[in-house]
């Protein structure tokens, strides 16, 4: 299947489906990538591990000059010395103005090798293939960056791929918890637009938990279809953007004051979406029962719906504040108006925020 991203006056596809990095090739070459532009893959060791040998042998097949390079896992290597390591290889293997830019891997692959993309020589093109189910949410809107040890994706830049390609094989061998925490992304996707995606999450769990064609890629392309949308009428986040934060102002914080590793970020916003739908039915923006339906998806996504007790209402309130979303000096959050429907309110109370966290645990 495939989806055309609409940005002003440019556009690229994004095709999902099962087994295409085998017609990665000719996918490429769609994308106007032909054998004469060197192609230098980023990727993590447990992603080469799997799936770079092949990767690199299907392309030097179709007579691509390939070069690699390969990080350890995990958002540490977000970071200005792992850039470094990956400038030195790139100019090593003979990186042109020509060459393009793979990704392969999930959202911290695609972060990084998307700032190296936008900065190396001033920008080189780049083509996301995405290995986790999370990155259907990071691979499509452009946003690249490195963390700074003060401030997570703080060095950055807007810069769209040429293409995402999609094996939705690869998913297979991720982690459980990975593929969990992906589907709690998902969901948000169906609540804050998309009834047919919440009706699909609902009647064929089995199936895309199993991992199965086309449930899984259909799941995906409506997910990535949302993001796209909501991206390419607000680009640089001026406003309607931040609907994709729904669940994100409560999980935010609670990511963060969490133990670390003890919640996921998916976990963490699954918590948020349940909080925020909550806060929604108290302020009255939305009339009808939407709290039960979504911790009933969400669990029967194996995702968490009640606080951890070990945090305290208003350690978690302070924490949202520090947020640099909420400039007005009041909270401002994105909450439910419908099953399927969001919308983006200002000034919400703080005593109606605790209220809804202490009943959260
Ligand atoms: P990740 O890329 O770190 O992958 C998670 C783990 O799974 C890693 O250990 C990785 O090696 C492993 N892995 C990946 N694919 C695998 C596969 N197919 N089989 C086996 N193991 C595999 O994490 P993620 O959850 O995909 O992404 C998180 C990152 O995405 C964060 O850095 C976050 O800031 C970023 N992000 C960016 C955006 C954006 O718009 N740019 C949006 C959301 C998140
Ligand atoms: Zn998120």
């Amino acid at each position: 299947e495939t989806l055309y991203v609409e940005l002003g006056e440019r556009s690229y596809p994004i095709h999902i489906g099962p087994g295409l990095l085998r017609r990665l090739p000719l996918l490429l070459a769609e994308c106007d990538i032909a054998p004469d532009h060197p192609l230098f893959i980023v990727t993590d060791e447990h992603v080469n591990q799997r799936y770079g040998s092949d990767v690199q042998q299907f392309l030097k097949d179709a007579g691509y000059k390939v070069g690699k390079s390969v990080v350890p896992p995990g958002d540490t290597s977000k970071s200005l010395h792992v850039l470094e390591h990956l400038v030195t290889d790139a100019l090593h293997f003979g990186l042109d103005r020509n060459g393009v830019v793979l990704a392969l891997g999930g959202g911290m692959i695609g972060d990084l090798a998307g700032f190296l993309s936008a900065s190396y020589m001033r920008g080189v093109r780049f083509v996301q293939l995405p290995t986790t189910l999370l990155a259907h949410d990071s691979s499509v809107g452009g946003k690249v960056a490195v963390n700074h040890p003060l401030a997570k994706n703080v060095i950055g830049a807007f810069h769209q791929p040429v293409g995402v390609i999609y094996d939705t094989t690869t998913l297979a061998t991720l982690p459980k918890r990975e593929l969990t925490s992906g589907f709690a992304e998902v969901i948000k996707h169906g609540l804050i637009r998309d009834v047919t995606l919440l009706e699909l999450l609902e009647e064929k769990r089995d199936q895309l938990v199993g991992l199965e064609s086309p449930y899984i890629d259909r799941a995906i392309l409506k997910g990535c279809r949302i993001k796209a949308e909501v991206v390419s009428r607000d680009e640089k986040e001026h406003g309607l953007r931040a609907v994709l934060n729904y669940g994100h102002t409560i999980g935010h914080a609670v990511e963060a004051l969490a133990d670390f590793g003890r919640l996921t970020h998916g976990e963490s916003i699954a918590i948020g979406m349940v909080g925020e739908a909550m806060i929604g039915e108290r302020l009255g923006t939305v009339k009808e029962d939407i709290v039960t339906p979504t911790k009933e998806l969400l669990r029967a996504y194996g995702l968490p719906t009640t606080l951890p007790p070990y945090l305290a209402e208003t350690d978690i309130l302070a924490r949202m504040y520090h947020d640099k979303k909420n400039r007005s000096g009041k909270l401002v959050m994105v909450l439910p108006t419908g099953w399927g429907q969001v919308d983006i309110f200002p000034n919400i109370p703080d005593d109606t925020v605790l209220d809804v966290l202490r009943q959260l645990k």
